[in-house]
This record gives C-alpha cells, structure tokens and sequence, in this order.
C-alpha cells in the first residue's frame, strides 16, 4: 500500500473494509493457496508453515492502527468491555505498542506496557499503577499466547495490586490477529477477542505435507515480493 490508499483509508465505515483486504492492500499476509510453483514458509524456529504475517506493514499507519483499535473497542463493548470499566490497556514490546496506545487513548485509560529484554517481557517500573487498578491486555498478534501470559505474569510479580479483566473467569486479551493452528482448541485460562482469526499450521520439515507436495520452504523476509505474488494472484488486481 502506498501513502495515497493509506489516506483514503481514514475515515472509512470500518464495516465496508474487510480486514484481511486491509492487509493484502499493505502486502502484511501470505496464506499458502497451493499454486503451481507457489513456496511455503520456513520459519526462524526451523518450522514450516502455509502463512506468514508481517502486522509492522499495516500498523506503520496510524490512521490504520487507529482504524483497528476503534473496531476493536467495538468488539470488547459487545462483551462489556468499556471506557467505565478499563482503568488501564497493557502490551507487549514492541510491535505491539502503537496499538495498545491507539486502544487506551479511545477507551480514555493509562498506556503502560512490558519491555523486551532478552526475550523475556519484563516490568521495569516506569509506571505507577494504583491499587484496583483493572487491567486490559492488547496485542496486536497472538499465535500461542506465550508473550501474552508472560507480559501478565510480569505485571503481576511487581503489582499485585492490580487486577485484570476477565470474561467468564478466563482473563481478556484483545488482538488483531489470532492465528493458531487449532481454532477448535479453546485456550483454559484466556478469552481471545481478535479482529481476525485464521488458523495457520506449523510442522517440523519431516512432517511438512507442503515438502511432499513438492513445494520449497523459503524464508519469507527474504523471498517476500515472491511470496506476495502468489497473495496477490489470489486477491486478483
Ligand atoms: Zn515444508
């Protein structure tokens, strides 16, 4: 996506814009739709996989973040999730960020947020956080929950005072992305509340159906414009 299509982008009836339109506009996601020659992913963990989401190539526009974070909002007030009972919205670090920001300035809570050190998320004490202070969790991708429940258990190890929101006794995380590869699994301890959910499947390379069908495993960073030709022949022009 360039500039231009960001801009008209704003302000747009959020209804009218599919998400993951959205997302093939800013060239964000590849879904394996198993074209001749088509590639599949090789991950950083050695794992292959049939998609792929960079969620940085949309949350680059704020007025697109801004777009997400209000329906977002519109999804948690169907739960009951409002301005009147959110004192705070924490995120992850750091991709995260320019959303859980978008989401407390339009629910009028606190920002505060985990730091990435080391690959853990750790609470380094920037922040007060009063006692009853109830707690919203935004991330802007979840694939196991893994960050999600470290960056609670870290808020919690330093405030214990603090509480977060849940729904049916099961704590809330609210994403724009959900992509597990089971969506039948519900999670025991989180209530998931995505803008999107798509399952997208991981397997070790012995056990990869895409090898055996004779399709290569590529790193998508580096192979992205080929990976996104095939995106876009599904989308079409
Ligand atoms: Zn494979």
């Amino acid at each position: 996506m360039n500039i231009e299509t960001a801009r008209k982008t704003l302000g747009l009836e959020v209804k009218l814009i599919a998400f993951e339109d959205v997302f093939a506009w800013c060239d964000a996601i590849w879904i394996y739709r198993g074209f001749e020659g088509e590639p599949h992913a090789l991950l950083a963990s050695g794992k292959h996989s049939d998609g792929y989401i960079n969620l940085n190539a949309v949350l680059q526009f704020p007025n697109l973040c801004a777009v997400l974070a209000k329906d977002l909002i519109k999804r948690l007030e169907k739960h009951g999730i409002t301005t009147g009972n959110v004192d705070a919205v924490v995120s992850s670090s750091f991709a995260a960020l320019t959303l859980g920001q978008e989401v407390a300035r339009r629910m009028e809570a606190m920002f505060v947020f985990t730091e990435k050190e080391e690959k853990k998320q750790k609470w380094t004490g920037r922040f007060e956080l009063p006692k009853g202070t109830r707690i919203l969790q935004v991330e802007e991708l979840i694939t196991t929950l893994g960050t999600t429940r470290k960056v609670r258990e870290a808020v919690l190890n330093s405030n214990p005072q603090v509480e977060f929101i849940k729904l049916d006794g099961k704590i809330v995380v609210a994403t724009v992305f959900y992509r597990p590869d089971n969506l039948a699994r519900p999670e025991p301890d989180y209530q998931i509340i995505p803008l999107i959910q798509k399952e997208i499947h991981n397997w070790s390379p012995e056990e990869c159906p895409l090898c055996k069908k004779g399709s290569s495993a590529l790193k998508p960073k580096p192979n992205w414009q080929r990976f996104l030709e095939y995106q876009r022949r599904f989308h079409g022009p």
